[in-house]
């Protein structure tokens, strides 16, 4: 094909480029995320029906969707509680009940047509003295009857206000122009195809809108047809290449290279109270050896709760710092990025490091002059919250950049931060930490862009937190624990999720609690902290508590990510059956920091649903937060895994990262090869797939 027709070809076209369809239905599509008439195609059904014969009324199973045909011998409209109409058709070999429970005039009229013949697609289902279908889709038979389809019938994702039949009116269309005017081209090569046993994506799409009645619909609604492989397997490449091209363009730019005497970082680590664990030695070199490149480090590090991510945070910075340029260390909430600052003071501090706390409460006069101290230089390591580095703040030399928690940001997120990093021409170094580790199959395909390293092991004395799951009729016990352990000169955490969508309730419950808790423990000195209390005053509790002060401090969930407090050794959380594994987990490493025995206690609800009773037993049986990680994404799915489904980024349309992992080798593979041998595949497949709105990063 010459290139014209090729980009000619290439040009996205609105999905009201199909006959019938105007700027009305243009916009109920677009809810279903279709723009283009190729969107139209890739927007695949969810399962079949087979209308490609009819069954007998006898042969019938309740349960199961039949098309039947019949004629009417009776109808009825009755008014027993409910107003519905009844009408009962007969064949050769039964009789059986259509229900309506609304109707119009019309239909009413049709079913009253005794003698009429019927054709009729419906599920069957026991009524109480026969069979019966409810609001089954009918049509009338005059003559003859019409011969049955030899297809599939396919049913589609959709919405209230979009018909099947407008969906499967609107993909005949669409498949016209495939057959026509190429609608879908081809851009896999040939060769490649023949390796990896594909079929064209023309011939997949066609077949997956339009299977033939003899096509095998288990496999079909199971998602591991071959041409629902074919599409899955395109899909994921695309995103690939995305992410690839990303990374490539990331680096090609320059950065600093880092190359200080290490005289700091050393002197750093010899003031440590303890020694680097391995992990933790493996990963610094690995970053190190990043970071004296002059090409951006763009890595990933993920190590489980507790693990020590924070210590290599302060090790990186330093090179930041010894090599003559400056390092920001951002954290998700103010509570966190406070901790991070007060440990850079200890442990750098000392050294002669010149750190700045970017707070939401430095304000006027304050916050210019530091800011100055960062455009300037005066200032080497500065912490704060994203929100804050998203403002106009301007660096003298931002060397490394990095991002704490990772795993509470989507991926758009992620690729937005990275552009804040930017100054002029040059990129920062980045590291980005996360502790919700991610299946290694996930990981490769959402980070993609990055290299990762893992802190695969916990400093050293660490005892797994012993995980009890309670019924909350228990309370009194689980409270008489709190005083044990506060007695013997230990501390405890009490936290209040989010059981309403809002903070205010929530904030409220907390309160609640505490106030309760300080009656039933006279004793105890009962802390409070929640998101909606000033800066200063969180500030003040969590400081209290670390400091021993406090020996319960109840909280929201605030305190998830980060929050290190080693005396802690007790962690209650309430209504534990509403939370997500990985929050489970972040909140239950906020203990078992110290090297006491340290226990959670789930509280929950009962009755249990199955979900929850699977989310409460893993966390009994499991410490191990890749191995959390793994049973997450079974549970939740891989859109929730990743933070796509919070931050309304685009997931996946056609591919499912569970069912569909095994294509991801082949995926990167031939990513490998699009890349190399045939660069001018890459750009419209990603158009096709991730489209021009939702464009990764753009850089
Ligand atoms: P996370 O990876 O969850 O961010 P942190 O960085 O908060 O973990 O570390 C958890 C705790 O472990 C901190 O109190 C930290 O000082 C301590 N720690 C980190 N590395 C080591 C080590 N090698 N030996 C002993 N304690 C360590
Ligand atoms: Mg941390």
């Amino acid at each position: 094909m010459p290139d014209a027709a090729r980009s000619l070809l290439q040009e996205p076209r609105p999905v009201t480029v199909l006959p019938g369809v105007g700027p009305k239905l243009a916009e109920r599509l677009a809810r279903l995320g279709i723009y283009t008439a190729e969107d139209v195609l890739l927007h695949l059904p969810l399962r079949y029906q087979d209308r490609s014969r009819i069954t007998p009324i006898s042969g019938l199973v309740a349960g199961a969707e039949a098309q039947i045909e019949g004629e009417i011998v009776g109808s009825e409209v009755t008014e027993r509680g409910r107003r519905f109409l009844l009408c009962t058709l007969r064949d050769l070999t039964g009789e059986l009940t259509l229900r309506f429970f609304h109707f119009s005039p019309a239909q009413r009229q049709l079913f009253g047509q005794v003698g009429a013949r019927l054709r009729c697609f419906g599920e069957v289902r026991q009524g109480y003295t026969s069979l019966e279908m409810i609001h089954p889709e009918c049509r009338r038979l005059d003559g003859d009857s019409p011969p049955v389809s030899d297809q599939l019938t396919p049913v589609y994702p959709s919405t209230a206000d979009l018909q099947q039949f407008t969906l499967r009116a609107l993909t005949d269309q669409a498949l016209i122009l495939l057959d026509t005017a190429a609608l879908l081209p081809e851009w896999l090569p040939p060769a490649l195809r023949l390796q990896l046993q594909l079929m064209s994506v023309a011939e997949a799409v066609g077949f997956l809108h339009r299977p033939p009645s003899d096509a095998p619909v288990a496999e079909l609604d199971s998602g591991r047809h071959p041409a629902r492989r074919r599409l899955a397997f395109e899909e994921l490449l695309a995103h690939q290449l995305s992410l690839r091209q990303l990374r490539e363009r990331v680096r090609q730019q320059a950065a600093p290279p880092l190359l200080g005497d290490g005289g700091l970082s050393q002197r750093f680590l010899e003031r440590l109270p303890f020694a680097l664990t391995g992990a933790q030695q493996r990963v610094l070199a690995e970053i190190a050896a990043d970071l004296t490149q002059p090409r951006p480090m763009q890595r990933l590090l993920q190590g489980d709760v507790g693990s020590g991510k924070t210590v290599v945070a302060a090790a990186a910075a330093l090179r930041a710092v010894e090599s003559g340029g400056q390092a920001v260390l951002m954290a998700p909430t103010e509570l966190l990025a406070e901790q991070h600052y007060r440990n850079f003071q200890d442990w750098l501090g000392g050294l002669g490091v010149e750190i700045a706390w970017l707070t939401g409460r430095l304000l006027g006069r304050a916050r210019k002059a530091l800011l100055e101290r960062l455009a300037s230089g005066a200032v080497q390591v500065a912490v704060g919250t994203h929100a804050l580095f998203q403002e106009s703040v301007v660096f003298a030399d931002l060397a490394l950049a990095i991002v704490d928690e990772q795993h509470r940001f989507g991926v758009h997120q992620r690729l937005a931060l990275r552009d804040k990093g930017r100054q002029g021409q040059r990129c920062p170094h980045q590291l980005i930490m996360t502790a919700t580790p991610i299946p290694r199959t996930l990981a490769m395909s959402a980070y993609a862009d990055l290299d990762t390293s893992v802190l695969d092991e916990l400093p050293p004395g660490r005892r797994p937190v012993k995980t009890v799951a309670v019924p909350d009729h228990r309370r009194e016990e689980v409270i008489e624990r709190i005083r044990q352990a506060c007695r013997g000169g230990r501390q405890a955490y009490w936290v209040c999720p989010l059981i309403e969508e809002s903070e205010v309730l929530e904030c409220q419950a907390a309160a609640v609690t505490a106030e309760r808790l300080t009656a039933i423990l006279p004793e105890l000195r009962v802390g409070l902290v929640h998101g909606r209390q000033s800066a200063a005053d969180k500030e003040t509790v969590m400081a209290t508590f670390k400091a021993g002060g406090l020996d319960l401090l109840v909280a929201t969930t605030v305190i998830e990510v980060g929050v290190d407090v080693a005396n802690a050794s007790l962690m209650i959380v309430e209504n534990a059956e509403r939370l997500g594994l990985a929050q489970l987990h972040q909140l239950r490493g906020r203990v078992g920091r110290g090297a006491t025995n340290s226990s959670c206690v789930l509280l929950y609800r009962p009755p249990l649903s199955q979900i929850a009773y699977a989310r409460l037993s893993t966390l009994r049986e499991c410490n191990d937060g890749f191995e959390i990680a793994r049973r997450d994404l079974e549970l939740r799915g891989p859109g929730e895994v990743l933070g796509t489904r919070q931050t309304g980024g685009q997931s996946l349309r056609v591919a499912d990262l569970l069912r569909d992992q095994d294509l991801l080798n082949a995926a990167r593979y031939a990513a490998d090869r699009l890349l190399r041998d045939h660069p001018d595949c890459v750009e419209p497949l990603i158009r096709r797939w991730i489209g021009v709105g939702a464009r990764y990063g753009e850089v």
